[in-house]
């Protein structure tokens, strides 16, 4: 059994699912190093925000721009 995977993380698993999929499914929003990484599964959508609320209000804003497109 061969038994290296081109995946060594599933986080990088995830990321790459989540390019592909092209529509926004979901956002993340991760606390990292005292700010919010936001993300969306639709590749398209990756910032940086300074609080949490913050964070949600632009994903609000973000799937309301592209709500309708799948
Ligand atoms: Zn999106």
């Amino acid at each position: 059994m061969e038994d290296s995977i081109l995946y060594d993380l599933p986080t990088e698993f995830f990321a790459d699912m989540a390019a592909s999929s092209g529509y926004c499914d979901a956002q993340s929003i991760l606390p990292v190093e005292g700010k919010y990484l936001c993300h969306c599964t639709c590749g398209a959508w990756d910032i940086e925000s300074p609080d949490r609320d913050t964070g949600l209000a632009l994903a609000r804003a973000h799937t309301a721009q592209t709500d309708g497109t799948r």
